[in-house]
């Protein structure tokens, strides 16, 4: 190994035998290197070792089931949904992740359920796939009613259950805990609970946080790249922009609450969306053993106070059978406005942002978690194509554009026209004015109407290996 200690390879005694390491000339010193990419595939990269300052980090030596050299850095910001499975897609592809969260451990509150198809492939690609459809379920029907609960038209078999890439339902703290139980069996990922970000920066060699990590004194963490997938309120984003996060807050705001009440006694289906003006609601099975979520309007300027005196009278104002409360168990309620918002930049330099932290949009339609997971996929192809010197820095400007595009193209008038649909039109007449649902009521029976219906989602994904190129350590443009 001592001739290439020059280039600070001496590390490379972790590789084992059969993995390729040859020597070209003096100057130069091509590294063949095998990586585990998804759990069944590889790739092959040559790195010019000699055309960088400093190999090791940026070479990123590793191969097949080897102990790796790990030296890329990447920190998460965020261990929501989308930060964890970003944290483990990229842990899986040798690279080493810090993922930091100011919370004390997974949340709990009320949020999304609904697992789409490019969420079903970021937990595939994390490997937790399986425990996820154990932990969930497939559902079947979903109905679109009236105030007074009569359907109006029913997509069946909504996931489609066929599909490799099914809906699954499983609340996300649930899901937290399945992806927070995968990144601590993966020496890769390193979690921090209890440390708050305050700022982030960044020079040519490295991007850096500041933290307050439980009540300690102020401290940095540096790393290659930072990737802010903290939320709605992200802190990553206000050090990059300031308070600016163009767009909308809607007027309603909606109320999400978990409760205990027979709806199938009623003939609800798995998914129920009520179209109202006043009392949009949508009702939608959490859980086998009879939790469901009723997510429902309330005036924007109501305080949480009023929310909460006011929820039984909703309640019984709503559901079918007009239950008291009594008749039913709440186990959370969490009121929650409504924005389509979109940052100025997903990227600057070293420093990208992801899901609800860089863009938000109205809950209906699931695109506000389905959205991050698809940023979260083309995030981790970009930073693993740079780790693999297939792609430069480049890449990550590609991403900034695609998923700032897909958000203004897709995300945002898909969602604002979802809710539109069930705030605005009305019930008796809205399968004659809505396409959409004419749409949906013509697909029955029509399988090319319903793989065109079924492939809609995958709109929100981009392909950014496709930038990839064979070892020149260029993104293709
Ligand atoms: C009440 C409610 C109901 C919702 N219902 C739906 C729904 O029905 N359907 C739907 O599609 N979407 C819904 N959403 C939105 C959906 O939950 C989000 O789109 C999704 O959770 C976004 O995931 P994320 O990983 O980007 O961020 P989050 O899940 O918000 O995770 C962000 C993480 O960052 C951490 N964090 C924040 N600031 C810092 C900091 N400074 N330092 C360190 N860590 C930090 C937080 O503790 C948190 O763990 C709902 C949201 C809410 C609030």
């Amino acid at each position: 190994m001592a001739e290439y200690d020059a280039w600070g390879l001496s590390e490379v005694s972790a590789f084992r035998a059969g993995s390729r390491v040859h020597k070209a000339h003096k100057s130069k010193m091509e590294v063949m290197v095998i990586y585990p990419f998804e759990s069944s595939s590889t790739a092959i990269s040559f790195c010019d070792a000699a055309r960088t300052k400093n190999p090791i980090s940026t070479c990123h030596l590793s191969c097949m089931g080897s102990s790796d050299i790990f030296v890329f850095k990447v920190i998460v910001v965020g261990a929501g949904p989308c930060g964890f499975s970003l944290s483990l897609v990229l842990a899986r592809a040798s690279i080493r992740v810090t993922l930091l969260d100011k919370a004390d451990g997974v949340g709990s509150q009320p949020r999304a359920a609904h697992i789409f198809a490019p969420g079903i492939q970021i937990l595939r690609r994390a490997g937790a796939l399986g425990d996820v459809r154990r932990a969930g379920f497939v559902p079947n029907n979903a109905t679109f009613r009236k105030a007074d609960g009569t359907p109006i038209v029913t997509i069946e078999d909504f996931a489609p259950s066929k599909s490799p890439d099914a809906t699954t339902v499983l609340p996300i703290d649930t899901l937290g805990k399945i992806l927070s139980s995968h990144a601590q069996k993966n020496d890769n990922i390193s979690v921090r609970w209890g440390c708050q970000v305050l700022d982030v920066g960044q020079d040519e060699d490295s991007a850096w946080v500041s933290v307050h990590e439980n009540g300690g004194i102020e401290k940095v963490i540096r790393a290659d790249f930072v990737c802010g997938c903290d939320g709605a309120t992200s802190q990553v984003r206000k050090s990059l922009f300031g308070r600016d996060f163009r767009g909308k807050t809607w007027d309603d705001q909606m109320v999400a609450t978990n409760i205990y009440y027979p709806f199938d006694e009623w003939g609800y289906d798995d998914l129920n969306s009520i179209i109202d003006p006043k009392d949009w609601h949508i009702v939608a099975r959490l859980t086998k053993d009879g939790l469901w979520r009723v997510s429902y309007r309330e005036d924007g300027r109501k305080t949480f106070r009023q929310i909460l005196d006011d929820h039984p009278a909703r309640f019984e104002q709503l559901l079918p059978g007009h239950p008291k409360s009594e008749d039913y168990t709440v186990l959370n309620i969490s009121p929650y406005r409504l924005h389509q918002r979109s940052a100025e930049k997903y990227r600057v330099g070293r420093i990208c942002l992801a899901a609800d932290a860089a863009h938000l949009c109205n809950p209906w339609g699931g695109l506000g978690l389905t959205g991050g997971f698809a940023d979260a996929i083309g995030l981790s192809e970009c930073l693993i194509g740079i780790h693999m010197n297939r792609a430069d820095q480049s890449i990550l400007e590609k991403y900034d554009e695609v998923r700032r595009s897909i958000y203004r193209n897709f995300t945002d008038p898909v969602s604002t026209s979802n809710f539109m649909r069930v705030s605005t039109l009305d019930p008796e007449t809205i399968l004659e004015k809505d396409p959409v649902l004419a749409t949906v009521a013509r697909m029955q029976g029509d399988s090319k109407i319903r793989d065109d219906f079924d492939r809609h989602i995958y709109e929100i994904l981009h392909d950014f290996t496709q930038y990839y190129s064979a070892g020149k350590g260029q993104a293709t443009h």
